[in-house]
């Protein structure tokens, strides 16, 4: 339990701090819209930068050679690193007790390098303006990109006052003149300039740096010795492809069409500056060292998270992510937000990665959206999960889930989940009871439906079976209004999605297994669901899981997932559904469900259903794909962090001036009412396919 203790006190830290709110939710209005408008303008940038990324990882030892080689030739010296040990004692024997300006390094922040540097006697001045306040605050980085932004301005104007002993005006422009003057100093009289790298090009042998401030341009020009960290992952073949590194960069990181500096450096200075003057004059450095980072780096590749090394820090994942938007800094470790729990497991070890937050992550999938290289967070983390639990079994709040969700009969299942409610929902949460009679006691007895056009098998999920059996009458009810014929089962199981996102892989192979045994009966061309989370299971995770056990399983669990149709889409592609909204003229907004939107791509179905029911009007909230908050169990192990999702969502509702709210997915109708409720709000949630219901059936709501 120690590790989720810790995120507790981490998560109830982020909560409480009010001026890293304000600050996050500031400098996000202005960064998210940018990088939207530009990400849209340059489709294509993404797709270069996954294929440079993807081709240069795959041939990075030839690459990693080839670059080392052309580093040499044009001066520079280099060490690989194969460790932070390696590195850091290389750094300090060339820095010793001298004077060091450094810029933004992640690989720097890394191995931690500005402490190590002190502890030897070093001064180490930060010229990034938002690091510069940050060293001056004691405090660590609250963003990629822009890490001061927890730091409200007065403090700025306090720390820099007291910095040059002078009284400054609480004014951006006055406080970025004096910052810029103290810091000249510094560059003046400077022994060493670290920095990071964007890209390094095995064929030049040149060093890519992209930033607005024009402080990396001095760090590594000003004094006469220039250090690089960077991880091996940043070298790339030609120079071409560092500049579309760069691009997406500044695209994806501050919504820029290219950042202010795009510094090339192709070794040191050419006519030999020795000391800081000739530097300043234009000379350059007279020594260039890069060290080149592998720390854990190759470790990744060969486990299968080769995608993680695509990563280029543009911070563009921070900004969509839910638990980063609430919590900010205190999602990740020395790399911020979900890549940040990844990233550990690497650099370090796993128990980094959970302490970093490797249960935080909702597996919502936006980020994999924003992010230039296309990375699939999500995946890794539930991946890196499965390996905590192999190592150390469940956590005990886990093992009760995970044995509720695998009991095979109904009846005991749902007697567990009403024991299991009473403890794991919190006091001030509105949450529905199990229901007296699950889906398939609910649906007994209803008449056949004669001469069918159409069979169709109905997978109901967990959430329809035990607290919103309606959802599945409510389909039978469309469906036998246009003829068909559907086919459930009394003893589906669990369809998994839960425990594989705490991990447990053995147990969800093991349902994935009876429901195939179950589903694999039925002679049906399509598979419906009304929970996405269960299509999901069904279409993207079953087959992985059978294929462990073999060709046989796979084959089916194929099958299966080729017949996955979500009930939005089948009610408006195959059946072309219409009807008539029997309560008057009605604004309605809806909310995509992360595994409907991005799981299956099902975005517009959902609307076009609702937007056939006459008499209904969509009006579409901000951000109508960012995830309510629910993610199964997490709103049960983090509900204050998953409440504060739910009512920023609840607020994006409330803005449309909707008369109700939409959505299709059990899991989020149970959320977005609690965030409702908790603003006080009397907007109902309604399943897509309770509207069609009354739609077609003509009853009232
Ligand atoms: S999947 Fe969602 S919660 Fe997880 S890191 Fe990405 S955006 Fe954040
Ligand atoms: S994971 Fe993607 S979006 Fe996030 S910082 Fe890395 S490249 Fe940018």
């Amino acid at each position: 339990m120690g590790e989720q203790s810790n995120l507790k006190d981490k998560i109830e830290a982020g909560l409480r701090d009010e001026d890293s709110r304000r600050g996050r939710q500031k400098a996000l209005s202005v960064i998210k819209p940018g990088i939207v408008r530009m990400g849209d303008l340059e489709p294509e940038l993404r797709d270069r930068l996954r294929e440079i990324k993807e081709s240069s990882l795959a041939d990075l030892s030839r690459l990693l050679d080839e670059a080392v080689c052309s580093l040499k030739d044009n001066g520079c010296r280099v060490l690989v690193a194969d460790s932070h040990e390696e590195a850091i004692q290389y750094i300090k024997e060339i820095v010793r007790q001298g004077l060091v300006v450094k810029s933004k390094t992640n690989a720097g922040q890394e191995i931690g390098i500005s402490r190590y540097l002190k502890e030897q006697g070093a001064e180490v001045i930060e010229t990034d303006l938002g690091d510069r306040i940050n060293q001056l605050a004691k405090s660590g980085a609250s963003h990629s990109l822009a890490p001061a932004i927890h730091i409200p301005i007065e403090r700025v104007a306090e720390l820099f006052s007291s910095e040059t002993g002078e009284k400054l005006e609480c004014n951006t422009e006055v406080l970025v003149g004096a910052a810029r003057k103290n810091l000249r100093g510094y560059l003046e009289r400077a022994d060493v300039g670290i920095t990071g790298a964007n890209a390094i090009v095995a064929e030049t042998g040149s060093i890519l740096l992209t930033e607005n401030e024009g402080n990396i341009r001095a760090v590594s020009g000003m004094p006469p010795v220039h250090i690089v960290i960077a991880g091996v992952e940043k070298i790339v073949s030609s120079l071409e492809d560092a500049l579309v590194v760069a691009r997406a960069a500044a695209v994806y990181g501050l919504g820029q069409d290219i950042g202010t500096y795009v510094s090339v450096i192709s070794g040191t200075g050419r006519c030999g500056g020795s000391t800081q003057q000739e530097a300043a004059g234009g000379l350059g450095p007279r020594e260039v060292h890069v060290v080149l980072l592998r720390q854990g780096r190759e470790k990744a590749i060969r486990d299968g998270f080769a995608p993680a090394l695509y990563c280029i820090n543009c911070g563009s994942c921070l900004n969509f992510c839910p638990v980063y938007t609430e919590i900010g800094e205190k999602f990740g470790s020395k790399y911020l937000g979900g890549r940040g729990a990844v990233f550990a497991a690497f650099h370090d070890q796993l128990q980094k990665a959970e302490e970093a937050g490797l249960d935080l992550c909702l597996g919502c999938g936006k980020c994999q959206e924003v992010c230039p290289a296309g990375i699939n967070i999500a995946e890794m983390v539930m991946r890196l999960r499965a390996k905590v639990v192999e190592e150390k079994g469940l956590k005990p709040n886990k093992r009760l889930l995970v044995s509720l969700l695998t009991e095979d009969d109904p009846r005991r299942k749902a007697e567990s989940a009403r024991d299991f409610l009473k403890t794991a929902v919190s006091k001030d949460r509105l949450f529905p009871e199990v229901a007296k009679r699950t889906f398939p006691e609910s649906a007994k007895g209803r008449s056949p439906v004669e001469n069918p056009v159409l069979r169709v098998s109905f997978f109901a999920g967990c959430g329809v079976n035990f607290l919103r059996p309606q959802l599945g009458l409510a389909l039978l009810d469309v469906l036998a209004a246009q003829n068909v014929e559907v086919v459930w089962h009394e003893n589906e199981a669990c369809c998994g999605m839960p425990l594989l996102k705490n991990g447990a892989v053995q147990e969800a192979l093991a349902l994935a297994k009876r429901n195939i045994a179950l589903l694999a009966k039925d002679d049906c061309d399509y598979l419906l669901f009304v929970c996405p989370a269960c299509a999901a299971a069904v279409k993207n995770e079953w087959p992985l899981l059978a294929a462990r056990e073999g060709t046989g399983l796979a084959k089916q669990a194929q099958n299966l997932a080729e017949k996955v149709m979500d009930a939005n889409r089948f009610l408006t592609e195959i059946l072309a559904l219409k009807g008539e909204w029997p309560g008057g003229k009605s604004k309605v907004t809806y909310h995509d469900p992360c595994y409907l939107a991005r799981g299956l791509g099902v975005r517009e179905e959902p609307r076009r259903l609702l937007q056939a029911i006459k008499g209904l009007e969509l009006v579409e909230m901000a951000e109508p794909d960012s995830c309510c908050g629910f993610a199964s169990s997490f709103s049960f192990d983090y509900y204050d962090l998953s409440k504060r999702i739910g009512l920023r969502k609840a607020e994006m509702i409330e803005r449309t001036g909707a008369d109700f709210v939409a959505t299709s997915c059990p899991g989020c109708m149970i959320h977005l009412a609690d965030g409702l409720h908790h603003l006080a709000s009397d907007k109902r949630v309604f399943h897509t396919i309770e509207l069609a219901a009354a739609a077609v059936k003509g009853g009232s709501k």
